[in-house]
């Protein structure tokens, strides 16, 4: 066991060195959103199709229309009537067009298409053997939508290792792919501790208070694309908390909050130490200092500290990337941006601190096109309280080494309004 106070990032790095990706599954299209490919998906259809109309119009021979205008129009008879999902056997033919709807094929003979706009029904315009005004000259391939315009039969659409998008899901329903192999979403055990906790649909009693943290962490999960086991509370005793951690091994990961510091019914790093590894249990950062990591059993363990922003800063910082990592993502943490601090803090020089933010862009006065952003403070600070997270879309990263901040400074803010690959 190392005692050691380990910094945010050397802790950080340790966690991931030894999480590793999951094994694919096979999940129907709809459920791959957000997730990462674990495969190619290569076309084995054209798309389009087929040539079709990308307007409401006549499928004309161009030739017929040299020289049309508004004043000079051109009649030419109507052969066909082609809706979307219908094949015309027609052939147009010189002085013929056929009547024809967004998406339907375009017919043999035809290489041009005429926006209704640009034209004037004559006599039963609409079905064959009618005739139409062309009011405006076509060009050769004028609205049509070529076969293979958009996707070539053979081609690899989507990548292996890309994140699965609204639109992904859209081009693998275009090829026909009701499923697709994606990378797991890991099972996430959650154990609260506390002899003081109650479960949220009870009324605490003297000296009580509702279990929230095992909620939050649940939250975080979901977010996070992972997915939540609640375990309940363990009590703080160690035939309690051994029962619920020697669980670990029927999950991909296990995060207990509470039961990590100096108190005299602390337990979990005993429990940790007797059925598992404890790899290390202290960080140079607040909120949150005895972040404990370790195994059970294989298992990644999470002991995150019990005040609730404790539990969830440390979330944030460790079992975030973590879930993202066994997710298959190579971006692991969230987007980080400047800010120009808007008030005085001061802090313990020895570590990191997170503070619950809020980060603005600046009123600019248009002389750059960089952004400038400000950051504040979103609340009182207390880990104990978490009002002041849940007004916060940052956090306000104050590096170790300084024990005051000064208005003015650039920080640094962990953008808890983002995800990875935004901007
Ligand atoms: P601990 O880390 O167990 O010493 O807990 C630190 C503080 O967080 C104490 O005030 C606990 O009552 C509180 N706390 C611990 N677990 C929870 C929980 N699951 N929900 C809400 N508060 C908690
Ligand atoms: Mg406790």
């Amino acid at each position: 066991m190392n005692s050691e106070m380990l910094s945010v990032e050397e802790a950080r790095d340790a966690v991931l060195a030894r999480i590793g990706r999951l094994e694919l599954e096979t999940v129907e299209v709809l459920e791959s959103l957000g997730c990462v490919l674990a495969v190619d998906v290569v076309s084995d259809i054209d798309v389009a199709p087929f040539d079709n109309s990308a307007m409401d119009g006549y499928a004309v021979r161009a030739a017929d229309t040299a020289g049309a205008t508004s004043d000079a129009p051109i009649v030419l008879r109507v052969v066909d009537h082609i809706a979307a999902g219908r094949v015309s056997d027609v052939t147009v033919g010189p002085g013929e067009v056929a009547r024809i709807m967004t998406g339907a094929p375009v017919p043999a003979g035809a290489d041009s298409i005429v926006m209704v706009e640009h034209t004037e029904s004559l006599e039963n315009a609409g079905s064959t053997g009618g005739t139409v005004a062309i009011q405006r000259e076509a060009r050769l391939d004028d609205h049509i939508r070529r076969a293979g315009e958009d996707v070539r039969v053979g081609e690899t659409v989507l990548h292996a290792g890309e994140v699965v998008n609204a639109a992904s899901v859209g081009l693998m329903a275009a090829l026909g792919f009701a499923k697709v192999d994606v990378y797991r979403r890991p099972r996430v055990a959650i154990v609260s501790t506390g002899d003081e906790l109650v479960g949220i649909t009870e009324t605490p009693g003297p000296g009580q208070i509702r279990n929230s943290n095992t909620y939050s962490l649940a939250a975080q999960v979901l977010a996070a694309g992972g997915e939540p086991h609640l375990l309940g509370i363990a009590r703080d005793n160690e035939a309690d908390t051994r029962a619920l951690l020697a669980r670990a091994p029927e999950f991909d990961l296990m995060v207990t909050t509470g039961g990590v510091s100096m108190g005299d019914f602390d337990v979990v790093k005993d429990v940790l130490e007797q059925i598992g590894v404890l790899d290390f249990w202290k960080v140079a950062m607040r909120p949150g200092a005895p972040q404990t990591y370790g195994t059970v059993g294989g298992t990644p363990f999470f002991g995150l500290p019990g005040n609730p922003t404790s539990t969830m800063v440390g979330f944030e910082l460790f079992v975030r990337p973590a879930i993202r990592k066994m997710r298959g993502f190579t971006t692991l943490d969230r987007p980080r941006t400047k800010a120009v601090l808007s008030e005085d803090v001061r802090k313990k020089a020895d570590r990191r601190y997170y503070l619950r933010g809020v980060i603005e862009r600046a009123a600019d006065d248009g002389s750059t096109c960089a952004p400038v952003y400000t950051a504040r403070l979103s609340g009182r600070q207390s880990s104990a309280m978490l009002t002041a997270m849940h007004h916060a879309n940052c956090l306000i990263s104050l590096p170790e080494g300084l024990s005051e901040v000064a208005a003015g400074t650039i920080v640094e803010c962990v953008r808890l309004d983002m995800e990875e690959g935004t901007p």
